[in-house]
This record gives C-alpha cells, sequence and structure tokens, in this order.
C-alpha cells in the first residue's frame, strides 16, 4: 500500500510544495497532507483506506454531500455531449436564471471559472464604471489571488505568512486601502478623506478566511451607506457565503443589498466555476455589451453548468439552511461543553452552515488582530488529535468550517466523542 506519507515524497519533485494550492499542505503541522482516494457524503477516505467526518467539503462546494448522486447523474448525462464548445449553450441560460431568481440583487451575471476570477472582474468593472482606481477591502479577507486583493489577505496567504505577497507591483497594491474587519469608525473615517476617490470596497460579508467572523451588527449596513453616499460600488464577495448562510446567501441573511455579488464553491457543485453579477445597469458595462473586457475559454462550460444548477436545485427543498444550521448549532454546542469540561480555552462562532474554532480567552473574535492572537499551537495539536481520531478539519486555524446535510446526528457524535478526547490529551501534552 502506498501512504500518504510516499506519495507527499513523489508529490514534491514536480509540484511545489507538493501541493496545487497552499491551505492544503498542512502548513507548520509537522506532518504530510492526507491524500484522499475518494469521497462518498459527509466522509473523505484516504489512500490507505482510513475513513475521515469531513468539515472541509472541498472548501465549501460540498453543502449536499461527496458525490451527490444527482449532481454526478446530471454531470453523466451531459457527458456523451461533449466537454466544451465555445459557443453559447443553453444550460448557460438556465444557470443565469437561476442565480438570478435566487440572488434578486442579481439581474444579469457572468459565469467564470473561480472565485478569484469573479472577484477580480467585479474589480475591474467597480474600477472601469466608477473612473476611479482605489479599493477597500478588509484586513484577513480573502478574495483570491488576483494582484490587487492579495493585500493583508486571509486563507492560506495567512497561514503561510504572506498576507501581501512579493510580486504584487507596489504601485498597483498602493490602491488597495485595508481596514480593520467589523471597525465602522475606520470606514466612516476612510471614507470621509478619500471616499470620492473609492471604486468599491470589498467584503466578505461573513469573513470565513480567518477562521469564521460574523459582520457585527451596522457593519454591513454602513458600507451600504459610505457607498451610496460616495457613488462606490459595494461588492459582496460571497464565494463562501453564497447559498450557505441562507438561499439567497449573506445579502438575504443580513437584509443588505450589494451592487455586485461575487460567486464560487457551491454555484459549480465542485466544478470549477465562479460568477459575478449585479443590476442590468452595471453588468451592461461588461463586454461585449459594455467596453469592460472581461472573458474565458471554459467559461459556462456545460459539465460545470450541469453539475451547479443539480446542487442549487437541491437547496431550494424548504427547510434545507435552518436544518444546517441546526446541525452547526448542535456540533459547536457539543465542542463548547467538551472543552469547557476539559478546561480548555475555547469557542466557536458560527453562521448557518459555516463555523470556526478559537482557542482563546476571548469571548468573541470580531477581527484579524484578535484572530491572530489566538493560540495557534492549541489548534495545531486539537487538529492533528482529531486528524488521528477520524475527523478532517480544515488544517488552519484561519479557515471556517462547514458543515453538509448528509452529516448525520451520528457524525456529528463521532466528532465529539472524538473532540472529547483530543481536548484531553491536549491538556495532558
Ligand atoms: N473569495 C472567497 C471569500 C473565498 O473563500 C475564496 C476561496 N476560498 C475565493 C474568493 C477564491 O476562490 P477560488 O479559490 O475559487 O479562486
Amino acid at each position: 500500500m502506498t501512504t500518504s506519507a510516499q506519495l507527499f515524497e513523489q508529490a514534491c519533485r514536480h509540484i511545489p510544495g507538493g501541493v496545487n494550492s497552499p491551505v492544503r499542505a498542512f502548513k507548520g503541522l509537522e506532518r504530510p497532507p492526507v491524500f484522499m482516494e475518494r469521497a462518498q457524503g459527509a466522509y473523505l477516505f484516504d489512500v490507505e483506506g482510513k475513513r475521515y467526518v469531513d468539515y472541509v467539503g472541498s472548501w465549501g462546494p460540498m453543502i449536499t454531500g461527496h458525490a451527490d448522486p444527482d449532481v454526478l447523474a446530471a454531470v453523466r448525462e451531459r457527458l456523451d455531449n461533449g466537454l466544451s464548445f465555445g459557443t453559447p449553450t443553453a444550460i448557460e441560460t438556465t444557470m443565469a436564471d437561476l442565480i438570478c431568481e435566487m440572488l434578486p440583487s442579481i439581474e444579469m451575471v457572468r459565469m467564470v471559472n473561480s472565485g478569484t476570477e469573479a472577484t477580480m472582474s467585479a474589480i475591474r468593472l467597480a474600477r472601469g464604471v466608477t473612473g476611479r482606481d482605489k479599493i477597500v477591502k478588509f484586513e484577513g479577507n480573502y478574495h483570491g489571488h488576483s494582484d490587487s486583493l492579495l493585500v493583508k489577505a486571509g486563507s492560506g496567504a495567512l497561514t503561510h505568512g504572506e498576507p501581501s505577497s512579493p510580486g504584487v507591483p507596489a504601485s498597483l497594491a498602493e490602491h488597495t486601502i485595508t481596514l480593520p474587519y467589523n471597525d465602522l469608525d475606520a470606514v466612516e473615517q476612510c471614507f470621509e478623506e478619500i471616499g470620492d476617490q473609492v471604486a468599491c470596497i470589498i467584503v466578505e460579508p461573513v469573513a470565513g478566511n480567518m477562521n469564521c467572523i460574523p459582520p457585527q451588527p451596522g457593519f454591513l449596513e454602513t458600507l451600504r451607506r459610505v457607498c451610496n453616499a460616495h457613488d462606490s460600488v459595494l461588492i459582496f464577495d460571497e464565494v463562501m457565503t453564497g447559498f450557505r448562510v441562507a438561499l439567497g446567501g449573506a445579502q438575504a441573511h443580513y437584509g443588505v443589498t450589494p451592487d455586485l455579488t461575487c460567486l464560487g464553491k457551491i454555484v459549480g457543485g465542485g466544478m470549477p466555476v465562479g460568477a459575478f453579477g449585479g443590476s442590468e445597469t452595471l453588468m451592461s458595462n461588461i463586454s461585449p455589451l459594455g467596453p469592460i473586457y472581461q472573458a474565458g475559454t471554459l467559461s459556462g462550460n456545460p459539465l460545470a453548468m450541469a453539475a451547479g444548477i443539480a446542487l442549487l436545485t437541491k437547496l431550494r427543498v424548504p427547510g434545507f439552511h435552518n436544518a444546517l444550521a441546526q446541525r452547526v448549532d448542535t456540533l459547536c454546542h457539543g465542542l463548547q461543553e467538551r472543552a469547557d469540561a476539559a478546561g480548555v480555552d475555547m469557542i466557536t462562532q458560527r453562521v448557518g452552515g459555516m463555523f470556526g474554532v478559537f482557542f482563546t480567552r476571548q469571548s468573541r473574535v470580531d477581527n484579524f488582530a484578535q484572530a491572530t492572537a489566538c493560540d495557534a499551537d492549541a489548534f495545531r495539536r486539537f487538529f492533528s488529535a482529531m486528524l488521528d481520531r477520524g475527523v478532517y478539519l480544515a488544517p488552519s486555524a484561519y479557515e471556517a468550517g462547514f458543515m453538509s446535510s448528509a452529516h448525520t446526528p451520528e457524525d456529528i457524535q463521532v466528532t465529539l466523542d472524538a473532540a472529547e478526547q483530543a481536548l484531553a490529551a491536549m491538556q495532558k501534552a
């Protein structure tokens, strides 16, 4: 049997760090990443045959569990017709109609191939329509790896200690203004000073790339207000929150409407898909209707559309998101109980189908400074002990956890039993 350790060694020969995306690398965990062979429902199975209850869900898309039979069937049905035509197809219109119906702030939508492309294109659109260069983002928010957005970023950029990457020209990075998340005064002050130069604010309406940090009351509303006052574009990056914190995303959950929305992950059902959209007025500036260029050889690919449509359709069953949030509640309450019993300083935060675990004495975590002040070593020990006990959490203290509808009460119980042992082991160490 080939082990993960052997496969990792082989992978490192020709793949930088042995991985095709840095968050997979188990940075600082002093063990090789686990190589998975297959997945089913709530479980991942590694190359050595071990089963894990999975709370990563391919970083979000697998909201109904892995290898969802309806999603697979939709892809299979299309497969023999060919993989990609580079022409319009009817299924792209079906997808666009569906997105516009589910997210009423979107009247027109353009499909792309990743979350990175979605945010990069939305920023270009905002800059193009306003004729302004400056953009405002928040510390620890991650919007993919395009140049303008890789400034004080979260996720792997943060885990790997490079939140502002070398290779981003200073002349471009200087247009990105980074403010503390949930800091209403900082937003007000920034817009008082230079609001009329700001093309857009881009925000994760629930921050999921520095663990899980909900917006404080009034935060998203303040963003909406200052954008209105200064004719700046408000972009919600709902790549993670879209179709997860509620059917209509964070914008439905919090009742704040952005001008542009970026989507990814769930919208592709596990295939490489992203999307960005907004009002017809704004989106009409995109090529070929308008002058702002945006394109993609594989964009709107029929297999990807089939997977995404099949998944989105399943989420429309009444009560789906309530049930998902209920599962997250059960998990988080259970984890809290066990941490308290073990005497470990730990809290959880959650919104809908996403959650986070923080090793801290703070009663809540609202921003990057507080998130990075948590005990990273405690997280590493907890992660490792959970992995040994068959629970796969995101391998970083700066990532959210994702629940799926395939997680049964028994799976959650298995997780809580593992946590009880893991927390006890941490106390002994
Ligand atoms: N925005 C957010 C909020 C994300 O979480 C991510 C990916 N985790 C992205 C954008 C980038 O998406 P992708 O990895 O598909 O490029």
